[in-house]
């Protein structure tokens, strides 16, 4: 072998141990181009590192998305924030930079079927996962089974585990109403299992005066509901459904009582 391919072994080895995937499949194309167009070696090396980075950021988020099981097509571009009574544009802006995730923040997201809570917290995920933190979408049915299997094959706390994993569990709809205790007990512990250290984005129907329907008594209720408002934004959509434009069912949750402006309110230890 000669000396210029036993270099080029090398050098590739070399990167591969570094994991500079896009250096190796780019550093010959952008040394004949150099050479082409006269660049200084700083220069070559400065191009080399950026498509690395550009291509490192591109696979995470890949990643990222593949991983979170958002529903597809839920984008934010598409998100018509007019179609929403004093929706509060600024701080859909906030909820966008993942600030609230870092700040070990809850997102609430309250209002009438069909105005539009889902596609607001898939976009929101799809968000963060473009910014590089890892989330988890599902619907609260399929999150409780999931924990039901767990738990029956005793691998609750491995499944907990996987979970913590996420900056961010979205659990779409959690109208769902569990049918027994066992339901509501492990939808508990993972209320509880995250609290103060992992988030929460949480999509509803029903209004916490309600929610003794998914947790049956009043002190599991009341404890499920402190942990989920301590540190958190409550977002509340009002309106009437986008898809139908008719009256939906019939439900204010008492979050607009917080805030008669309808606007996100911001739950802390001052209040
Ligand atoms: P919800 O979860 O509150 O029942 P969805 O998020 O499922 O409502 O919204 C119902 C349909 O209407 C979806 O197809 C969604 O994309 C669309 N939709 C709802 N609100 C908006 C909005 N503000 N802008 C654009 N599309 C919307
Ligand atoms: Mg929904």
């Amino acid at each position: 072998m000669s000396t210029a391919i036993n270099k080029q072994v090398e050098i590739e080895s070399l990167l591969k141990s570094f994991n500079l995937i896009s250096f190796i499949n780019n550093y010959q194309q952008y040394a004949r181009l150099a050479e082409k167009e006269k660049l200084d070696y700083v220069s070559y090396l400065y191009q080399l590192a950026k498509v690395e980075s550009e291509e490192r950021h591109h696979r995470k988020t890949e990643r990222l998305l593949k991983q979170s099981k958002l529903p597809p097509s839920k984008n934010l571009s598409e998100f018509d924030t007019n179609a929403l009574a004093n929706f509060p544009k600024t701080v859909l802006k906030e909820l966008i930079s993942g600030d609230c995730l870092d700040q070990a923040e809850n997102v609430l997201i309250f209002g009438n079927p069909g105005t539009g809570k889902t596609h607001l917290a898939a976009g929101l995920g799809r968000q963060w996962c473009l910014s590089g933190r890892a989330v988890y979408f599902t619907s609260a049915s399929a999150l409780v089974q999931d924990l039901l299997v767990a738990k029956r094959d005793l691998k609750l706390n491995n499944f907990l585990a996987k979970l913590d994993k996420f900056q961010a569990v979205i659990i779409d709809d959690i109208s769902y109403i569990p049918q027994n205790r066992e339901e509501t007990d492990v939808l508990f512990v993972l209320l509880a299992d995250r609290y103060e250290h992992k988030r929460i984005v949480i999509t509803s129907n029903l209004p916490f005066s309600q929610w003794d329907k998914i947790f049956k008594d009043t002190v599991t209720t009341g404890a499920a509901i402190d942990r989920l408002v301590h540190h958190s934004h409550i977002l509340q959509l009002n309106g009437e459904s986008y898809r139908a434009k008719t009256a939906g069912n019939v439900c204010v949750p008492e979050t607009t009582l917080l805030n008669q402006n309808r606007i996100i309110v911001k739950l802390d230890d001052q209040q």
